[in-house]
């Protein structure tokens, strides 16, 4: 078994609901286990700027899934949750979910990177995972914790 870790946003849609869903599909993954989840961040929209703000969570999983089925399933839950790919790139959706690391592996491929690679540059996605693992260590990147502290969190708030 594996621990990861996943990325969810959206910014379309009854947000909440989404999400909501989201992590009850990912808990019912094949072989996969969700051990927790964080809080809901509203966050100003990332990339573009003209677009709705987003409503962000991270999950933390247990799985026996290999990281290419574990990306499939994600890629599932988005198109079930109604995800369109079109447009342009961090453009709004439904249902984001990424793949942030799952421990001990590093890979590039041209489907996968782990760990995902933009991390760092994110409190929307560390604020979240800051709240499951603060010290988790992302090779190539640093500590959650750390990264976190030298992020630029203007804007985001926990949800009630
Ligand atoms: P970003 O990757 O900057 O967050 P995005 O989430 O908007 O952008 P998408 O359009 O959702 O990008 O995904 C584009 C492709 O990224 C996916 O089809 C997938 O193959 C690839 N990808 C590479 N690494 C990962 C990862 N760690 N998690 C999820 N998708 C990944
Ligand atoms: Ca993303
Ligand atoms: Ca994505």
């Amino acid at each position: 078994m594996t621990r990861a870790f996943v990325a969810l946003g959206g910014n379309l849609g009854d947000t909440h609901a989404i999400l909501r869903q989201a992590l009850d599909d990912l808990a019912a993954l094949p072989s996969t286990r969700l051990l927790a989840r964080s809080r809901f961040y509203r966050t100003p929209p990332w990339g573009l700027r003209e677009q709705p703000p987003f409503l962000n969570a991270a999950a933390e999983l247990e799985t026996a899934l290999a990281p290419h089925e574990l990306l499939d399933a994600l890629l599932d839950i988005e198109r079930a949750a109604g995800r369109v790919r079109e447009g342009e790139r961090w453009g709004p959706r439904t249902l984001d979910l990424d793949l942030l690391h799952m421990e001990g592996v590093t890979l590039r491929d041209e489907r996968l990177t782990l760990p995902h690679p933009r991390i760092g540059e994110r409190a929307f996605v560390l604020l979240p995972l800051a709240e499951l693992a603060p010290e988790l260590e992302l090779p190539g990147q640093g500590r959650v914790d750390a990264l976190l502290a030298a992020a630029d969190a203007a804007g985001c708030v926990v949800e009630p």
